[in-house]
């Protein structure tokens, strides 16, 4: 959305040109010069010469003006001519009137006298001129701050007000509509419902119901979170705020609270209507959960402002908040309570169904050759969100104008989806020889060891082309299943460390290449033991903290000696499973051999491959999607 900030209230004054102010002050600066200085003609005098002038009787007029300068007029002229800057006021009347007592002059020219207020120039520059100086340092600081931190740059006297859009009849969003959002249906469902609360409330007041106050919309990044919201814009005919988490968050103490006071208020004024609150995790955070810094002062009273808000205004007041964070567990629970956000919207991932809509919408303006299958691209990206395949589809299309084609095809998207896993292919990194081997035999030792274990996922391509960071690579298959055995995850465990494995069975010698196996290896141990309650010596104890209220960072919820247990048993499983690893390996050093060599060969080797020297496996395969993990080496 561009910076079309549309608030109805604060319109005239944003006006307010920040210019002006030093164009005033360089006028201000000018008049000033200038006023010292008028009749250009004047001349500085000295005594000496004013008396011969006066013995002369050159000069008609001296006008001591504030009893400190004389305005000398000589004859014939009608501007001063001189001036002089007199010492004792008496001194220099008795001196000029001597002067020309002596010279015998019969009419003296008197000093006369006069008062000179000079209001613009005393004004100015005891008052004026201080205040638009302190004025202008304070608007160069101000608007480096806000240019510097927040963006925000220019708005000094706008500063509390809230940076919200505001989408109605006259100012159209961006056209999205539900059109553009594949998949998510449960989540439309109910955006559907809620929109439909705000059109015709009485159909559920009627019955006694009170119509929610706020829905958020949790899930993980890229999912359509936002897309969604901008779509509800689109659809509901209402008028929509939509604004940012961090829009809140200023320098200034007392900012946040006074956007969220005046957001409201926008919002009331405009009723029915929906507040759109995008990434909320900007401000709701749970409070004071930090005991070193004493948490956010400044935060903490922006979120309190908002639940008062979210309080104040009734029930059927027609203002509906909708928010949407990925960060669901660290958001304060007050904000969670019945009468505040009392729905919860799950966006997820997309599953293969979700995946196929998601290409299809974004495949609309695309020009497709005919062996391009949305099923198929569906099937290949499995753990994809809706903002990755987008991606694929931009980078497909590129890849394709790149190599000078009329149409994107299969193997342009297989291309994209491969390079936005594994990042771009690096065919000129340098390695030797001896180093190629080392990685072909690491991943042929995880291909065969997930081959030859029953509940590994079973492996489908395998690649050593160097990409990204990492220097090879494995595609597995793995089934899309929602829980997962303790058999399932000791062999995936296996199969990870059959890449190390296999460089001790063949070489004698271990590498670095295992660095991201051995830390998954690690978290997933780690996790069967204290979260997941696998492990017989910890037992069915569980230390994963879903409120995301403790701080386990700084306090563990168990004793020293329970914490040496749960590093030995940790220890203990990953070493089973290098174990197991080399075991498999040793039992199938040929096989493993044939597909290394297959992989220096070829660089890239499909299931096919591995069938032909392993057989079929045993256990059949009802599912065909695939997944890629990276490893580097
Ligand atoms: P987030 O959930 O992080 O807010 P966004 O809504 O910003 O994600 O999604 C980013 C982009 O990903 C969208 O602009 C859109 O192109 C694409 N996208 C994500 N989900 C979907 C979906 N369900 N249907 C179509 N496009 C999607
Ligand atoms: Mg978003
Ligand atoms: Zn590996």
């Amino acid at each position: 959305m561009e910076e079309n900030r549309n608030n109805p209230r604060s319109n005239g004054r944003r006006k307010f040109n920040f210019y002006w102010i030093y164009i005033i002050l360089a006028v201000v600066l000018f008049a000033f010069y200038f006023m010292g200085r008028d009749g250009e003609s004047k001349e500085e005098i000295g005594m000496g010469e004013l008396i011969e002038k006066l013995q002369k009787e050159e000069i008609s007029e001296i006008k001591v003006i504030n009893e400190k300068t004389a305005e000398i007029r000589t004859n014939g002229t009608k501007d001063t001519r001189y001036t002089y800057n007199i010492g004792p006021l008496e001194r220099f009347e008795e001196t000029v009137m001597k002067a020309q007592e002596e010279a015998g002059i019969e009419k003296p020219v008197y000093p006369t006298y006069e008062q000179h207020n000079n209001w613009g120039l005393d004004f100015l520059l005891t008052w004026i001129l201080p205040f638009a100086f302190i004025i202008a340092i304070w608007v160069i600081f101000m608007r480096g701050m806000g240019r510097g931190g927040f963006g925000g740059g220019g708005q000094i006297f706008n500063i509390g007000k809230s940076k919200a859009q505001l989408f109605d009849k006259d100012n159209v969003p961006v056209n999205v509509t539900f059109k553009d959002v594949a998949g998510l249906e449960e989540a439309k469902v109910e955006i559907i419902e809620i929109v439909d609360f705000l059109k015709n409330p009485e159909k559920y007041t009627r019955l006694g119901g009170k119509i929610p106050k706020g829905v958020l919309l949790v899930g993980p990044p890229g999912t359509g979170k936002t897309l969604l919201a901008k779509s509800v814009a689109g659809e509901a005919n209402v008028p929509f705020f939509s604004i940012s988490g961090s829009d809140f968050v200023e320098m200034f103490v007392g900012v946040g609270a006074s956007r969220v006071r005046d957001l409201f208020n926008n919002a009331k004024q405009k009723s029915p209507c929906i507040i759109f609150i995008d990434e909320i995790d900007a401000i709701g955070r749970a409070r004071g959960k930090n005991p070193i810094n004493g948490g956010n002062d400044e935060r903490e009273s922006t979120l309190n402002q908002l639940l008062t808000e979210m309080d104040g205004f009734g029930t059927n007041s027609g203002v509906i908040v909708l928010a949407a964070t990925n960060r669901a567990d660290i958001l304060d629970k007050a904000l969670m309570r019945a009468g505040r956000f009392d729905r919860q919207i799950y966006v997820e991932l997309p599953d293969l169904n979700g995946r196929k809509e998601i290409f299809e919408v974004h495949m609309r303006n695309l020009k497709l050759g005919a062996d391009v299958s949305r099923e198929f691209l569906a099937k290949q990206t499995p753990g994809f969100s809706g903002a990755d395949i987008a991606n694929v589809c931009n980078e497909a299309a590129l890849m394709a104008a790149r190599r000078s084609k009329e149409v994107i095809e299969k193997q342009d998207f297989m291309d994209a989806i491969d390079r936005i896993v594994g990042g771009l292919e690096k065919k000129n990194k340098i390695i030797t020889a001896d180093e190629k081997k080392v990685i072909a035999f690491h991943e042929a030792g995880h291909a065969t060891t997930s081959w030859l274990l029953q509940y590994a996922h079973p492996l489908v391509k395998v690649t050593i082309v160097p990409r990204g960071k990492s220097l090879g690579a494995a595609w597995y298959l793995p089934e899309e299943r929602q829980i997962t055995t303790k058999e399932q995850l000791y062999h995936e465990m296996i199969a990870t460390m059959g890449g190390r494995a296999a460089e001790q069975v063949v070489f004698g010698k271990i590498s670095t290449g295992a660095l991201s196996d051995l830390e998954k290896v690690t978290k997933q141990a780690f996790a069967m033991v204290t979260y997941y309650g696998l492990d017989e010596e910890i037992g069915n104890l569980s230390y994963y903290d879903s409120t995301g209220q403790q701080d386990y960072s700084l306090t563990k919820p168990y004793s020293e000696k329970t914490a040496e247990t749960i590093d030995k048993q940790v220890r203990k499983m990953v070493e089973q499973a290098y174990q197991e690893a080399l075991d498999i390996l040793s039992k199938n050093k040929d096989g493993l051999s044939q597909l290394a060599q297959k992989l220096i060969d070829k660089e890239v080797i499909f299931s096919d491959d591995l069938e032909a020297i392993f057989g079929k496996r045993p256990w059949g395969e009802e599912n065909n999607t695939t997944s890629q993990e990276n490893h580097e080496g």
